[in-house]
This record gives C-alpha cells, sequence and structure tokens, in this order.
C-alpha cells in the first residue's frame, strides 16, 4: 500500500501559518479600519521595517513573490532597458515572463556565476559588450538572496556588485523571497546585506518565511517607487483589506521572531546536508548556507523515496531539493534520514 504522500521537504511553502504570525491575523480581524493601506495596522508593520533597515524607506504590501519581483522590475526600467540577472534566477526561470510582462517588456540578460551567485566580471562583460542603439540599454541588475540553490551573498560581494553598478549606472533589485533566511544565516546587520551595499529596491518574501500570504517591497531609494502604489492596483496587487498582509510583519519583525524561526529552518537543513554527506554514494552539491540543501542520490535511492511518499523536487541545481522552514522538525530531518540511510545501505538490493 502507498503512504500518503510526503511534502515536508518539498518546499518552505508546503507549510502553514506559523502559530504567532496567525495570531496577529486574528487581532487584526477586530473593527472597521480604513481600507487599501491606510490604516493603523499598515502604518506600524510599514514602520517595523524601517527600524530593521535602520532607514526611512517606502514599504508596499502584495500578495505574491512574482509581483513583488515583476514591479519592482518594472520600477527600475523603460521598457527599453535590460535587467541583467543569473540564469538560475526566479525571475528568470519560475515567474512565467512576469517581469517583462508588467515591464512592457524589458529584457532580461543572462550570465552564468558559481554558486548560484552573479559574477561582478560577468555583469561588467554584460554591460560594455555593447553601446549602440540596437542592444537592450542594460538599467538593473536583480539578484537572489539566498540564490536559488541555497547560497547566500556576502555583504562585500554584494558591495561589489554595488560598484559595477555605480560604474554603470546600473539600480540593484534583491530578489529576498528567503531574505530572513539569509539574514539568519550571516548575523549581520540587514542595512549592510542591502542599501549600504547598494541595493535600491527588495523584495521581502513572508509567505515562505511564515505568513499565511503576502511579501513586502522595500524601496530604500524613495524615488524609484514614487508611483508604485498605482503599479500595485494596475497590477490587481493592491488590497483592499491591507492590514491582513501588513499584520503578520509586525509581529514577523519587532521581536526577532523572523530571525528565529529562519535560523531555525537553517540549522536544521545543515544538519540533513551533514548527516547526508556522511553516507557513501551521496554528494551535497552546494555549500548549505540557508534553508535549502540539494543533494546528488542513486536512482534506487529516489525510488525508495518515492515509495515512502516523499515528495520533493528535481528540476532545480541539478539534484534532489529538500526544503526546511518554520515546521521543520528534528524528528522530520530523523525520518527523512532514516529512510535515505535504509535506501542508500540496501545498495538497491
Ligand atoms: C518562491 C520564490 C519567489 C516567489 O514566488 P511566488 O510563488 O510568486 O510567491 C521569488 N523568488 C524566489 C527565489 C523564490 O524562491
Amino acid at each position: 500500500m502507498q503512504p500518503p504522500p510526503n511534502y515536508t521537504f518539498a518546499s518552505d511553502n508546503t507549510s502553514g501559518a506559523c502559530p504567532e504570525v496567525l495570531e496577529a491575523v486574528l487581532r487584526a480581524n477586530s473593527g472597521r479600519l480604513p481600507s487599501y493601506g491606510e490604516d493603523f495596522l499598515t502604518a506600524e508593520a510599514s514602520d517595523a521595517f524601517r527600524e530593521v533597515f535602520e532607514t526611512d524607506c517606502d514599504v508596499y504590501f502584495v500578495f505574491t513573490g512574482t509581483a513583488a519581483n515583476s514591479l519592482a522590475l518594472a520600477s527600475l526600467c523603460q521598457s527599453y532597458h535590460s535587467v541583467i540577472t543569473h540564469e538560475f534566477a526566479h525571475v528568470e526561470t519560475d515567474e512565467c515572463g512576469a517581469p517583462e510582462f508588467f515591464s512592457n517588456g524589458t529584457k532580461l540578460l543572462l550570465t552564468a556565476g558559481p554558486l548560484g551567485k552573479l559574477d561582478p566580471e560577468a555583469v561588467e562583460r554584460t554591460v560594455t559588450k555593447r553601446r549602440d542603439l540596437h542592444y537592450p540599454k542594460p538599467r538593473a541588475m536583480s539578484l537572489s538572496c539566498p540564490t536559488e540553490l541555497g547560497t547566500v551573498y556576502r555583504p562585500a560581494e554584494v558591495a561589489a556588485l554595488g560598484a559595477v553598478a555605480q560604474r554603470h549606472g546600473l539600480r540593484i533589485h534583491m530578489d529576498g523571497a528567503r531574505f530572513a533566511n539569509a539574514v539568519a544565516s550571516l548575523g549581520v546587520a540587514p542595512a549592510e546585506l542591502t542599501w549600504r551595499a547598494g541595493v535600491d529596491v527588495l523584495s521581502f518574501g513572508g509567505t515562505k518565511l511564515g505568513s499565511p500570504v503576502g511579501e513586502a517591497v522595500v524601496f530604500f531609494n524613495r524615488p524609484l517607487g514614487e508611483e508604485f502604489a498605482y503599479r500595485c492596483k494596475q497590477a490587481g496587487q493592491l488590497a483592499s483589506k491591507m492590514r491582513f498582509l501588513a499584520a503578520p510583519w509586525t509581529v514577523l519583525l519587532r521581536q526577532g521572531l523572523w530571525l528565529e524561526i529562519a535560523g531555525r529552518a537553517n540549522a536544521l537543513a545543515r544538519s540533513l546536508a551533514e548527516a547526508l554527506a556522511a553516507l557513501p554514494d551521496v554528494s551535497v552539491l552546494y555549500p548549505v548556507e540557508a534553508n535549502a540543501v540539494f543533494v546528488q542520490l542513486p536512482e534506487h535511492v529516489h525510488e525508495s523515496l518515492r515509495r515512502r511518499g516523499w515528495k520533493y523536487y528535481l528540476f532545480i541545481g541539478g539534484g534532489a531539493r529538500f526544503m526546511c522552514s518554520w515546521s521543520t522538525t528534528r524528528e522530520d530531518v530523523d525520518l527523512l534520514m532514516g529512510d535515505v540511510r535504509e535506501a542508500v545501505l540496501s545498495g538497491g538490493q
């Protein structure tokens, strides 16, 4: 008999919302408040961002990461511009052309780079390759932190990209669908990884972190976000009951809950990676710096895991991807490891 499917490690968005956040949503459910973001709960959440980032940034709340990324990129570019990004970037591989759609045709220019990171020299080459009218003028770069391979940029690496950006008049967007995992992993001030290193606008992920729904778009370069509310409205991303998109952030950011739950997910991912790396015929593919573990497993191990109901993705990064989230437990890791160990040691017999 087939066991029921187990989505524990399939993604960090297979979890529900974390209890503290859900309680905040319930508290936000009382009373009649102004709509479309004019309420005090939205103001409170925006202030929490300004505290965490130690700067007077502008904050907008949208429903999905795809919307956050595409609308942010659209606000950095004209339609004849281009955005330099990594060939594995979510904006390129997993957003169904939304960045191009919302920017009316801004082209993504792809570069390669080790460990899913943009390489400053590759960016520089892409910018300087052509200067003529016939080439879509490079105007921005978009980097994911953590990357799609679960690695994390150091502030100095972002600053090196920031220097290239400054030389060539590029704006910088950071896709932080798992930004909390990056900050928890590095233990740096959020400002160091973003605006102090040259980032103009950040998509800050709430859903994978532990919200029921919702992402924030944070403009450090405020003039770039001047008419952003219109973009949100036009794209169907302006929530009338904004309080429900905003309220999760206050509880996540104010008491350090965001770093606590992201740090726990990171630690479980590291320990899963260590246990996997200790097995024969198993190799961990990338440094585990956030909450993702990519691993190469023999085919018979995949078959055995599938028979036991484990669900996980194979299409990213050239291996199996196991994600940890706020709800992952030590027992979950032990259960998966027990099944992997048994399958590996059986040698397919
Ligand atoms: C999940 C994710 C997003 C956002 O995806 P949505 O499904 O649109 O919310 C964006 N970037 C990265 C790197 C992601 O992993």
